[in-house]
């Protein structure tokens, strides 16, 4: 008899959870496990604004997977479609071969991407914060204009060099701005010809409120940080154009600008809307024991999915944080066991623990279990959280020597030029356009049809 096979889809805070929990508690021989996803780490998010700023290396947030997994299967590729009624996955692996992965459990954990919207010139000019090559390109860039603007006689290319405009008053643009304004302000010392006020950053954001979900004491706290910092912050107001050296506003305002930073909201991984299944704002409909309706034995969770938050109640969904998808993953991870065994699934219910949001330096403002924080007290508990949370012990210790190192030396001010001269769309660093239509994923799993 051939073992159950589980194909976990996304080796994120979700798709990991799931598979270290599974590798811990299945006996011998029970099942067999697969991890399909497109790199050999998980990358912890909450702290790419860090690698943008270089106070960390890419390599302190990028969480190997070969060290923490060592029973499950891993194939390097992505999910591109799924047909249900075969019960098989097609996966396109890192070399573009598309091949079919049958499952008997299936747990879609593919997380989102950058949510755009139709503005002139976004999908063009725009630069995302969602993956490790963004933020790798993103500091390159910045520094680029550092350089570029130091270097220049023109005063109207110096400008929109040292404008740098980040859209989305969240805590990720949050924190990008405030740790990459940092550095721009700390290079005056290797910069002699660059005066800092010329220097400028600008958050936009339509909505009244910076960081909403961290109430109005702790919103306003960090908004004077910013402040103090000359971050400007323009609330209830948007981004009308985007060109290649300037920022249109809603409200008419024209900003030179080479370098605007789109962290306005994430959306499901397109995988979610390949499925033909039930979806809620773009994440798939699941229950809230996180199976999804009509799809016989799959899972879904994290970012991809709108999972019920039972314990805020009245038919609220978890909101898409890490915090969330780690605890998911653990709760999948039971309930494939018990339909492994026969047992009855159990509900998913988990009360937020607050929010850590890191604005470079000593400031800081966090509210964990409730409690209001700011400065230095604010920012012991943010990185012992992101200290704690990290999953392995070397990563643990790059981070914490970075951070020391970071503090005591500061910033070389290093551009690689890796990919300097390609272009930087969402696009290519999301791969947003891999995916199949369902007809593509039929074709591709006739064979398999006729065989049932
Ligand atoms: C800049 C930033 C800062 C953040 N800060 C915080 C914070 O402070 N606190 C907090 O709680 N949350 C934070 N978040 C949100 C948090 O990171 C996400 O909610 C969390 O990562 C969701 O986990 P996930 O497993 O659903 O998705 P992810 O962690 O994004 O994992 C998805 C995985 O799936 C892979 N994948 C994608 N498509 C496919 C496919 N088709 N097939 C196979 N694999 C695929 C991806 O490569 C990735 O490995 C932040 C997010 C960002 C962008």
């Amino acid at each position: 008899m051939t073992r159950p096979r589980i194909l976990i889809v996304g080796g994120g805070f979700a798709g990991v959870e799931c598979a270290r929990r599974l590798e811990r508690k299945l006996g011998p021989g029970e099942a067999q496990v697969t991890l399909a996803t497109p790199f050999g780490y998980q990358l912890y998010l909450p702290l790419l604004p860090q690698v943008a700023s270089g106070v960390l290396t890419p390599q302190s947030v990028a969480v190997s997977l070969r060290r923490g997994l060592r029973g499950t299967r891993i194939i390097p590729g992505g999910c591109v479609g799924v047909d249900p009624v075969a019960k098989v996955a097609v996966l396109r692996k890192i070399t573009d071969e598309l091949v079919n992965e049958p499952y008997d459990h299936l747990v879609l954990a593919p997380g989102s991407v950058t949510r755009t919207f139709d503005i002139p010139g976004l999908t063009e000019h725009a630069q995302g914060m969602k993956t490790l090559a963004e933020a790798a390109y993103l500091r390159d860039h910045v520094i680029s204009q550092l350089d570029l603007a130091a270097a220049t006689t023109d005063e109207r290319e110096r400008r929109s060099r040292l404008q740098f405009v980040v859209v989305g008053g969240g805590y990720a643009g949050t924190e990008t701005a405030a740790c990459l304004q940092r550095i721009t302000a700390a290079a005056a010392e290797r910069y002699p010809r660059l005066d800092p006020r010329d220097i400028k950053w600008h958050i936009v954001d339509i909505a009244p409120k910076l960081m909403p979900e961290l109430g109005d004491r702790l919103g306003t706290d960090a908004m004077h940080v910013l402040q103090r910092r000359g971050i400007e912050v323009s609330l209830g107001v948007s981004v009308a154009k985007v060109e290649a050296e300037q920022v249109t506003l809603t409200d008419g305002r024209v900003l030179p600008c080479r370098t605007l930073v789109w962290t306005a909201g994430v959306a499901a991984s397109p995988l979610i809307g390949t499925l033909g299944a039930e979806t809620v704002k773009g994440r798939l409909v699941v229950t809230d024991r996180m199976t999804v309706p009509r799809f016989d034995g799959v899972f879904a969770l994290g970012d991809a999915a709108a999972v019920p938050d039972l314990a805020k109640g009245d038919g609220a969904v978890c909101p898409p944080t890490a915090q969330h998808a780690q605890r998911q993953g653990k709760a999948v991870a039971d309930n494939v066991l018990a339909s492994l065994r026969g047992k009855p699934l159990e509900p998913y219910v988990h009360k937020d623990l607050g929010l850590v949001v890191d604005l470079g330096g000593r400031d800081a403002v966090s509210k964990p279990l409730g409690v209001q924080l700011t400065g230095v007290p604010a920012q012991a508990v943010a990185r012992g959280y992101h200290l704690m949370a990290l999953r392995t012990n070397v990563a643990k210790v790059r981070t914490l020597t970075n951070w020391l190192l970071n503090a005591t030396a500061g910033d070389d001010y290093v551009r690689t030029g890796f990919q300097s001269r390609r272009p930087a769309r969402l696009r290519d660093f999301e791969y947003t356009d891999t995916y199949l239509t369902p007809d593509q994923v039929r074709a591709h799993t006739e064979s398999l049809h006729a065989r049932h």
